[in-house]
């Protein structure tokens, strides 16, 4: 079943030429410049509306909706047409709004401390089911103009390259959305960082890096192992060569594992050379996942350090905790997330962070009881 984002102008043309031919440009403008599905165009005939809509349907099928205590984060739970569920996450700003859109159902990336890693991977959305997130969230930012896409919900962007790569370009040209208010977040597929470099539009890049010696990131990101820290800065620095955007890094603090000086010093020793900005998320509690945040003030001294180095770093604000739709929580399964306080994290080891994976990774789908540690 086509989509109705999926569908290309000519193919829509082509659909419509038994029409006089002012509707091509009416249905065209509809769907992309009024986020409006054929099946909801009352400006068209009765009996043009029941065959668009069915030869056009629309890929995302709201379950659910939340909206955050503040009314400023909206997240959706999305049904695709074979039942797998995203999801999609809004955020809206005093004059602006930011969505945060899923790239896949699930991820294969397996980082035990994100719950659509501990969730296992399901498939690749295509190009329609990504772009649809995108025009709703779109119509749902109104008065606000959507500013900025960030690739950061479920899935590894660069893991579903070719699909990705086409819903940028059709958010560029069919939405006018700048390719620089477009973010793509990757956990470091090296291969697709190179690509990236070749394209011609220049979207802002991601790394989510969260340790900067291999021994540590071996253990927090799996995909660590196969492309380590030297050749996933390499790739970084071909792509600021060629693309002369700047580079952010994203870094989860996590209680007592990548949180000390020893891992400030070693971040500025690999931000400083690419001119990088870190991002700084206090990880955000998920349900398979044995430790928690950082503490407020363990997050402003590694800040504090990090600007000391001469590190250009914000903390991100943690939106729509309340609603389970921060960084990392996307989870497509309306679960209850259940935190048991019950020992000093500080005294956790790597192998808890292994064991924690290695549980991810073997029962991917199967909802994890959670004992959390914590200093707190
Ligand atoms: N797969 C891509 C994009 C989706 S994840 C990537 O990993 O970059 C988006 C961001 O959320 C990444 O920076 C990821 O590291 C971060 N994240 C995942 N789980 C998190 C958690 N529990 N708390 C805070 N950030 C988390
Ligand atoms: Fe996948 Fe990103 Fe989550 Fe890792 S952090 S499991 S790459 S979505």
């Amino acid at each position: 079943m086509r989509g109705a984002f999926d569908i290309r102008r000519d193919e829509l043309a082509n659909l419509l030429s038994d029409e006089p031919g002012y509707r091509t440009e009416q249905v065209w403008r509809g769907l992309w410049e009024r986020g409006v599905l054929p099946s909801d165009m009352t400006d068209l005939p009765k009996g043009l509306r029941e065959r668009l809509g069915a030869e056009l349907e629309p890929a995302l099928h709201e379950v659910a909706r939340s909206v955050s205590s503040d009314g400023q984060t909206t997240k959706w739970l999305w049904q695709l047409a074979d039942g797998r569920r995203i999801e999609t996450v809004l955020m809206l700003y005093p004059d602006r709004a930011t969505v945060c859109v899923s790239s896949q159902a699930g991820c294969a990336m397996g980082c035990g401390f994100c719950a659509t890693g501990q969730a296992g991977f399901d498939r690749q959305l295509s190009v329609g089911e990504i772009v649809e997130q995108v025009v709703g969230a779109r119509r749902q930012a109104l008065p606000r103009r959507l500013g900025n896409v960030v690739f950061m919900g479920m899935g590894e962007p660069l893991a579903n390259y070719e699909r990705t790569w086409s819903a940028v370009q059709l958010l560029h040209s069919n939405l006018g959305i700048s390719a620089r208010r477009i973010t793509l977040s990757t956990v470091g597929v090296v291969p697709g960082i190179r690509r990236l470099a070749t394209e011609a539009l220049p979207v802002n890049l991601a790394v989510s890096l969260h340790a900067a010696r291999d021994e540590l990131r071996d253990q927090i990101v799996p995909l660590n192992r196969r492309y380590p820290l030297a050749v996933l800065m390499g790739a970084c620095e071909e792509y600021l060569a060629a693309k002369g955007r700047r580079l952010s890094l994203e870094w989860a603090l996590i209680d007592g594992v990548n949180d000390t000086h020893r891992d400030a010093s070693e971040l500025a020793e690999l931000a400083l050379p690419l001119g990088a900005h870190v991002n700084i998320i206090p990880l955000n509690p998920t349900p398979g996942y044995a430790t928690l945040g950082t503490p407020a003030e363990g997050v402003a001294a590694f800040r504090a350090w990090l600007g000391n180095l001469g590190v250009n770093a914000t903390v991100r604000a943690n939106r729509g905790t309340d609603i389970s739709a921060a960084c990392g929580q996307l989870a497509s399964r309306e679960r209850p997330v259940a935190l048991r306080r019950v020992a000093p994290a500080r005294a956790m080891q790597a192998s808890v962070i292994q064991a924690s994976a290695a549980q991810a990774s073997a029962a991917p789908n199967s909802p994890t009881s959670a004992t959390l540690s914590t200093s707190g």
